[in-house]
Formats: structure tokens, C-alpha cells, sequence
């Protein structure tokens, strides 16, 4: 496996959990199959791509879409079965944690136990949770357990509010569907959500919080001269650019493309780009013929494939890596 002899690590990779997606009623598509799977069909794509781990999220909207009344004890569930996974397949798999994000005090709990108990990495959240985003108040001790545990929260897309999507979308969402999806509306709702977060304060109350954002930064990296400029009248808020490149992480899940990786490096540099796939969404292979041929140094290739994972996830020494190093 690897590209260019370098280890590939890939952060957004997706599944699907039976229970959570019985209970969401989610139709079965032509990808079912890919998300429920980690022996054959996964195993096989990665490594013809030569991707060597797989850093397992779940597939959106998750937990974020389950009440309060079940989602602490289902996030129990689901999390200890992808425990299960990992410890199965220790070389190849990492995590993140699903969190009951409608039951606060239970996702805090549900963080500190996956990533102390289960040796989890993070946790990622699909955008709203019961219609709010996560600048909300009532959400900050999640903010608070993910820097005192020092692991970093995904910020994935789900879709929009039902009434942005009636609004903006409309007729559109049924002629061209993914209009208020990946390719437009996730990234205007994921880049709200990152947005509103950092201008709540939230960032001056958890200074070390780390975020990460997929498909380049959700055109955040490519708007931020003009957002801190349009922010600076009147002094609304300034340093948007500082709060973004301090505490925010991007992936090129879903996005390979040379002109946007050229914005993220300009705008973050190389030590804040991580590589990702958005598997099954998106092609193994796609990603790492593409990673493996974009001009750049073999210095800030290696970063962006494993040594930016390996320093934010905290990798170093867990199984994986050891199991890598041994290989
Ligand atoms: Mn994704």
C-alpha cells in the first residue's frame, strides 16, 4: 500500500451502524452495501487505491437526527460496535465518535467515555441537532469535554433546515438533488455552522478547540481575505482570519482538485490539510491518483497524508501505527 511510498491516512471515511440507520428509516441505496461493510468491499478499495487506514465516521445525519429521549443509550450502542470494528482490524482502522448531541450532558459523557474507554479520536457532528447549531450555549460543555480531552470535533455536512432548503432549493432539490447537497447547500450549511462558532465566543472560551472541516474547508479558505474584510467594517469582528487558522483543520474529502488545495495551502498552509476520500461517497482511487500526482513537495505530501493525522489524531503509539511501523 501507500502513495509514493509514503502512509496514506484518510479522515472522512464513512459507514453505517444497522440499528442507527433502522431507526432513521434510511432507504437503501446503491452504496448500503459499501457503508455496512468493512472485511471485504472496504478493505478491497483501499487497498487498490493504497489507502492504508481508515479514519470511520458515520455516515450523515447519524445521531444528530435521533431525540434525546434515545440517542444517549443507541450512541452506547453504536460506538461500542465500531469499537469492535477497530479492535478487529487494528492495522488499518481509527475513529470518530457518534454523539447524542440532543441530550448534551450525555454527549459529553458518550466523548470522554469513546475516547478514554474506547480510544476514539475525536468525534464528528452532522449539522443541526433538533435545528440548532452548535454555538449554541446549551452545546458548549461538548465544546469544553473535546478540549480537555484534546481531540478534535468534525464538522460534517447533513442537510440544510427545512426551511432554508424549501427556500432556497425548492424545485430545484428534486430536478438537480444534490444542489442542496454536496454540491452546493452542504457547503453553505457546514460553513454556517463553522462560521457561527466562531463568532459566538466559543473560541475565546475553549482556546485550544480544535475543528475540522472537509471539502477544503467548505470554500472557507477561498472567502476568508473577504470575509475579514467585510467583517473589519465597524469592527463587527475581527481576527476572523486568526480564529479560523488557529483552531481549524481541512480535508480534501470529495475535492481533488489542485486549484483548492493551491487556496488551502496559500491560506492555512501545509501543516492544516489532511487527506480524506468521503468513501464510499466518493472513489479510493480517485482520491489517491490524484494525491499522488499533485504538484507538491514530498515534504508537505507526507503531511498532508499522515503526519498532520498522526499529530492531530494522536496516532502515534496506538495500534495502527505500531502495526504499520512492524509491517
Ligand atoms: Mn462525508
Amino acid at each position: 500500500m501507500s502513495v509514493r511510498g509514503k502512509i496514506v491516512i484518510a479522515v472522512e471515511e464513512h459507514y453505517a451502524d444497522g440499528e442507527l440507520t433502522g431507526l432513521l428509516r434510511a432507504p437503501r441505496t446503491a452504496l448500503s452495501d459499501k457503508l455496512e461493510d468493512f472485511v471485504s468491499l472496504r478493505l478491497q478499495e483501499m487497498d487498490a487505491a493504497g489507502i492504508d487506514i481508515q479514519v470511520l465516521s458515520h455516515a450523515p445525519p447519524g445521531l444528530q437526527a435521533v431525540s434525546a429521549v434515545v440517542a444517549p443509550d443507541l450512541a452506547r450502542r453504536v460506538n461500542d460496535r465500531l469499537a469492535a470494528v477497530v479492535e478487529a482490524h487494528p492495522a488499518r482502522f481509527a475513529a470518530f465518535a457518534s454523539l447524542p448531541t440532543a441530550a448534551p450532558g450525555a454527549a459529553v459523557r458518550e466523548l470522554e467515555r469513546a475516547v478514554t474507554v474506547l480510544g476514539f479520536r475525536g468525534a464528528m457532528i452532522h449539522g443541526l441537532t433538533e435545528g440548532c447549531f452548535l454555538d449554541e450555549r446549551k452545546f458548549w460543555p461538548i465544546l469544553e469535554a473535546a478540549e480537555a480531552l484534546d481531540v478534535p470535533i468534525y464538522l460534517h455536512p447533513s442537510d440544510p433546515h427545512p426551511a432554508v432548503f424549501d427556500a432556497y432549493f425548492g424545485s430545484y432539490a428534486v430536478s438537480h438533488p444534490m444542489f442542496a447537497r454536496a454540491a452546493w447547500g452542504y457547503t453553505m450549511e457546514t460553513g454556517t455552522h463553522a462560521m457561527r462558532l466562531i463568532l459566538s465566543g466559543a473560541l475565546d472560551a475553549y482556546p485550544k478547540l480544535k475543528l475540522i472541516l472537509g471539502h477544503m474547508g467548505e470554500a472557507i479558505p477561498f472567502l476568508i481575505s473577504r470575509i475579514d474584510e467585510a467583517f473589519s467594517r465597524g469592527n463587527q469582528f475581527n481576527d476572523f482570519r486568526r480564529y479560523f487558522t488557529e483552531h481549524f483543520y481541512v480535508t480534501t474529502s470529495g475535492f481533488f482538485s489542485d486549484a483548492a488545495l493551491l487556496c488551502c495551502l496559500q491560506e492555512l498552509g501545509a501543516d492544516r490539510i489532511m487527506f480524506a476520500v468521503d468513501w464510499p461517497y466518493v472513489s479510493n482511487r480517485a482520491g489517491s491518483k490524484w494525491i499522488e500526482r499533485v504538484s507538491l513537495s514530498e515534504h508537505d505530501r507526507e503531511k498532508i497524508l499522515n503526519s498532520n493525522a498522526r499529530r492531530l489524531l494522536r496516532l502515534e503509539g496506538s495500534r495502527a501505527m505500531t502495526q504499520l511501523a512492524g509491517s
